[in-house]
C-alpha cells in the first residue's frame, strides 16, 4: 500500500465510491479504504430508487443536479447500471396525507421540479391494473431508478482508471491529526500521510470520528428489502404506496419493501444523544420497532477489557449477515398481491437487510468539519444517498480541490445540531 495520498476516503459505498472518481478525475492522488467490501452495506442492498420529490427542501436543489448526473452516468461511467427514468409514484390512501403531498409542491415550484399531483385515472395509467381506491399520488418524471451494487461498482472501477487506489477489507482505524489538522489515517494495512479524510463510512461513522472528538448524531435504522421472481411488465416507475414500495427490475423481477414500523435494533449507541433523538421518536413511536437482542449482547461483550472487538471496534462485525424482518419479507409480497391481484403467481427468491444511517432531521451531514482541518464528512444520508451519491461524490472534490463547493451545503453543516437542536424532518416520503 502507498504510504501517501493527496486524500484518503474512507468507505467503500456509493458517496465513498463516488468521491474518489471525482477526486481522481481531478489528478488528486486517492486512497479509499474499505473494512469489508465495496458495495457491501447499504450501497449494494437499497431499492435502487433515484427520487427527487418528497425530500427535505434542503436537499432538493442537490438532487436535481444529482438527477441531472444519473441520466448520464452509464455513458459517463461506460457501463450498464439499469438505469430508468420511469418517474416515481407516492400514493396516498387517504386524504391527510394526499394534502401532505399537495403542500410539498409549493416546494417542486420553488425549484422548478416537474412533480405534479396525480388522480384517478392518471393513477391507473402509471401503474396499469393497480387495485385499491387511492386519495391520489405525486409523480415526478424525471425520477428514476438503477441497480445499486452495479452503481458503486461503475464508480469505483471508474476511479480506479482515473488512478485511484482501492483497499478492501482495510478499515481505517483512526484518523492522525498535528497541529489542528488531518495528518494521516491508520488502516488494516499500515499508515497512509494524508492532508484530507473523507468519512464516508455510513453506518459506522459516528464511532469512527468519535476518536477525533466530532459528535455526530446518528441511528442506525434495519431496513428489509425482497426480490420476487420476474413477472410480465407492470410498471416503469418507482412506486411508493404506504403498504408496500416496489420498483420492477429490468429481467422483470421486483424489488419489494413493506411499509410500517421500522427495525431499530437496540445498541449501547442507541443511548447516545438521546435529546437529539427522542422528540421525533415519541412523535412517531408508532413507527419504531425496538428489538434488544445480539446487536446489544455484542457491545456489552465488548466493554469486556479483553475483547477483541474493544481493541479493533471497527473490525468486528463485517462478516455477520444483517438478518431481514420475515415478517415484513412476507407482507411485503402480501401486499403487492392485494394490489395486483394477477400477481398471484410471484415468490420471493431472496430477501435481505441493510442498517440505515439516520440523523435527527433526516438530512445528511455534508462538508468540511473546521477542525480538525482537512476532515470532511459524508455521511448521515437518511434512507435516500443512493440517490445523492453522485452529486454527494463531486461535491467531496469540490471542496477538496476548490475549497468551495458548487452547491449551497451551509444546512448539512455538522454544527447544525449543537447550534439548534434535533430541527425537524421535513420530507414526506
Ligand atoms: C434497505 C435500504 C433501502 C434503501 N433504499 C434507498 C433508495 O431507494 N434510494 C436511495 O436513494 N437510498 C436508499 N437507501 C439509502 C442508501 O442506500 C444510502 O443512503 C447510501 O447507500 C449511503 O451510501 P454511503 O456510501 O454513505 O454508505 P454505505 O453504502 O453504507 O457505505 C459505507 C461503507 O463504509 C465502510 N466503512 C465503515 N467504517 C469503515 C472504516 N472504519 N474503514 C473503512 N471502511 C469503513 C462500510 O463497510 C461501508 O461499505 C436505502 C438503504 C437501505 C438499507
Amino acid at each position: 500500500m502507498e504510504r501517501d495520498a493527496d486524500v484518503v476516503v474512507i468507505g467503500g459505498g456509493i458517496v465513498g465510491c463516488a468521491s474518489a472518481y471525482y477526486l481522481a478525475r481531478r489528478r488528486l492522488r486517492v486512497i479509499l479504504v474499505e473494512r469489508a467490501a465495496v458495495a457491501g452495506e447499504q450501497s449494494g442492498r437499497n431499492w435502487g430508487f433515484v427520487r427527487q420529490q418528497g425530500r427535505d427542501p434542503l436537499e432538493v436543489p442537490l438532487m436535481m443536479e444529482s438527477s441531472r448526473i444519473w441520466r448520464g452516468l452509464e455513458q459517463e461511467l461506460g457501463a450498464d447500471l439499469e438505469w430508468l427514468q420511469g418517474g416515481n409514484l407516492a400514493l396516498a390512501d387517504t386524504p391527510e396525507r394526499m394534502a401532505l403531498f399537495e403542500e410539498w409542491l409549493a416546494v417542486a415550484r420553488q425549484f422548478g421540479l416537474d412533480t405534479r399531483l396525480v388522480r384517478g385515472h392518471e393513477v391507473a395509467d402509471l401503474a396499469p391494473g393497480m387495485a385499491g381506491s387511492w386519495a391520489g399520488g405525486m409523480y415526478t418524471a424525471t425520477d428514476g431508478h438503477a441497480e445499486p451494487a452495479k452503481a458503486t461498482e461503475a464508480f469505483r472501477r471508474a476511479a480506479v482508471t482515473h488512478g485511484a487506489r482501492v483497499y478492501t477489507r482495510c478499515a481505517a482505524e483512526a484518523v492522525l491529526t498535528g497541529g489542528g489538522a488531518v495528518s494521516g489515517v491508520v488502516t488494516e494495512q499500515g499508515e497512509v500521510r494524508t492532508t484530507r479524510v473523507v468519512c464516508a463510512a455510513g453506518a459506522w461513522s459516528a464511532r469512527l470520528v468519535r476518536s477525533l472528538g466530532l459528535s455526530l448524531p446518528q441511528r442506525w435504522v434495519r431496513a428489509t428489502v425482497a426480490r420476487t421472481t420476474p413477472a410480465p411488465p407492470i410498471t416503469r416507475a418507482g412506486v411508493w404506496g404506504p403498504k408496500v414500495a416496489f420498483r420492477q427490475r429490468k429481467d422483470g423481477s421486483l424489488n419489494l419493501a413493506a411499509g410500517g414500523a421500522t427495525d431499530h435494533d437496540v445498541t449501547l449507541e442507541s443511548l447516545r444523544h438521546l435529546g437529539l433523538f427522542l422528540p421525533n421518536y415519541w412523535k412517531n413511536r408508532k413507527l419504531f420497532r425496538f428489538h434488544v437482542g445480539r446487536p446489544l449482547a455484542r457491545d456489552l461483550a465488548r466493554l469486556w477489557p479483553w475483547s477483541a472487538a474493544r481493541r479493533r471496534p471497527l473490525l468486528y462485525d463485517r462478516d455477520e449477515v444483517t438478518p431481514p424482518n420475515p415478517n415484513k419479507v412476507r407482507r411485503s409480497l402480501r401486499e403487492f398481491q392485494r394490489l395486483f391481484p394477477g400477481a398471484q403467481d410471484l415468490s420471493v427468491v431472496r430477501s435481505w437487510a441493510g442498517y440505515i444511517d439516520v440523523t435527527p432531521d433526516l438530512v445528511p451531514v455534508l462538508g468540511e468539519v473546521g477542525s480538525p482541518r482537512g476532515f470532511i464528512l459524508a455521511t448521515g444520508f437518511s434512507g435516500h444517498g443512493f440517490a445523492m451519491g453522485p452529486i454527494a461524490g463531486r461535491l467531496v472534490s469540490e471542496l477538496v480541490v476548490d475549497g468551495k463547493p458548487s452547491l449551497d451545503l451551509h444546512g448539512f453543516r455538522l454544527s447544525r445540531f449543537a447550534e439548534t437542536g434535533a430541527g425537524k424532518p421535513r420530507s414526506v416520503l
